[in-house]
């Protein structure tokens, strides 16, 4: 099955590997850029550089930006999308997908993502491999830089960025990450065949991951802060049922040890520190490889001071609607929705996007017709 590989080697600023398949074109090494000053004053260009323009731009290539662009495409909108590192969005780095509506026996998460794009492409999206640095919301047509150079100009922006990984935040996870440190099982898993892990977390995503690394790993340990998984009950009890998994309570890591790399030697993992919340008692586990999976934080970097936020960093949208603060900015999926966070949520939120948008466009239009 084509698959899309994102390993991330530092902070959420530093460098990202990405691995294509045939697929998706390879975008190789990539440094996400710092933002450039010079954007939001318009002068930017240089006059080499190429723009596009479209009707409706599209930040986003998961669930929800697809569903945005099918709809809009079929409204006659001519949508580019943006598809970012990740194509596909968080569903390439799972496996079994089980409660996406439409399939009566499991999908697989990346092959899900293939058939929304191919749909987004057969009904006329132009999707763009490139990154968006930059926007300027107080401009119309709305402007986005992209990685590539490429400044994209639209009537109306979708916005669906989606979220990711969030990290422990302790030094060690840092010297570590990207040698024994993981935020993905099912893309670092079978570097540990035979061997002991951690997971660190209580949610869907950690149970899961500790699921996937079981048929792999020698012994899976899941380290949960509380007493209690907030994992559906159906993944809980699949997980109590293997043999190599067992789970901390109500503990928390403290500090990820091991070697830290001389030269010509990489970092190594080999353990961790832990300390039980309850007790206080501090304990080491001998692990080769540690994956958290501690939840996700939404991808609102490029908005931060440019839309209204909820007081949790999540984009605010209007009630029952899309629409963000700025008229003709809408935001929809996992970057808005922090509730539910599924794919089939972040898809109707799409949906909605694209429809609101479609008459936002409308609106424009019959007020131009009406100013000539
Ligand atoms: P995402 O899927 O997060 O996609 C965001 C997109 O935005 C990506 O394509 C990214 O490249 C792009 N992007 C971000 N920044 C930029 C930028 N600057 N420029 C251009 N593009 C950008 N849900 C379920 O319903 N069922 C499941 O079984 C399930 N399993 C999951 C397993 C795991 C391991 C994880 C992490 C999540 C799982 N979820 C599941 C949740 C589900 O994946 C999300 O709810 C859903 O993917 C959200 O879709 P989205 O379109 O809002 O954003
Ligand atoms: P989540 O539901 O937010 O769970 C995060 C877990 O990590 C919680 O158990 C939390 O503990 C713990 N945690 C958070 N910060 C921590 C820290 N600093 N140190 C230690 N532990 C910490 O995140 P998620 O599991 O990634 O799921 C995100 C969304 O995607 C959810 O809506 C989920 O339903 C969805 N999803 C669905 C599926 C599926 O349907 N099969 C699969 C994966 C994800 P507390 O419990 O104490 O808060």
């Amino acid at each position: 099955m084509d698959r899309l590989f994102v390993r991330k080697l530092s902070g959420d600023e530093g460098q990202v590997v990405l691995l294509a398949s045939s697929a998706t074109p390879r975008l190789g090494r990539k440094s996400i850029p710092v933002p450039d000053a010079s954007f939001a004053s318009g002068c930017c260009e240089s006059p080499d550089m190429t723009s596009k323009h479209a009707p409706v731009l599209i930040i986003g290539s998961g669930p929800a930006g697809y569903t945005a662009a099918i709809y809009a495409a079929r409204a006659m909108l001519k949508p580019m999308l943006v598809a970012g590192l990740q194509q596909g969005g968080q569903l390439v780095i799972t496996t079994d997908v089980e409660n996406y509506p439409g399939f009566a026996d499991p999908i697989q998460g990346p092959w899900l993502m293939e058939q929304m794009l191919k749909q987004a492409e057969h009904v006329g999206t132009d999707v763009i491999n490139d990154i968006i640095t930059e926007v300027d919301l107080n401009v119309r047509p709305f402007r986005a830089k992209g990685d590539s150079g490429t400044t994209y100009t639209a009537d109306a922006l979708i916005i669906a960025t989606g979220a990711q990984a969030k990290w422990l935040g302790i030094p060690s996870e840092q010297t570590f990450m990207g040698f024994g440190v993981s935020a993905c099982a099912t893309c670092d898993g079978f570097f540990y065949r035979g061997k002991d892990v951690a997971v660190i977390g209580g949610g869907n995503s950690a149970v899961e991951e500790a699921l996937y690394l079981s048929n792999l790993a020698k012994s899976v340990t899941v380290i949960h802060r509380r007493s209690d998984f907030r994992a559906e009950r159906i993944l809980s009890e699949r997980l109590f049922k293997k043999d190599n998994v067992r789970v901390i309570w109500d503990t928390v890591v403290d500090e990820i040890t091991g070697q830290s790399g001389k030269t010509p030697l990489p970092p190594s993992v080999e353990g961790l520190k832990l300390r039980n919340v309850v007790t206080g008692q501090e304990m080491h586990l001998t692990v080769d490889g540690v994956f958290v999976a501690i939840g996700h934080a939404p991808a609102v970097e490029l908005f931060a001071g440019k839309l209204k936020q909820k007081p949790n960093g999540y984009l605010w949208t209007a009630p029952d609607s899309t629409c963000t603060d700025v008229p003709g900015v809408f935001a929809a999926g996992d970057v808005t929705d922090d509730i539910y966070r599924q794919a089939v949520t972040a898809a109707g939120l799409g949906c909605m996007a694209a429809l609101e948008a479609e008459k936002y466009l409308a609106g424009i239009e019959v007020h131009r017709e009406a100013a000539e």
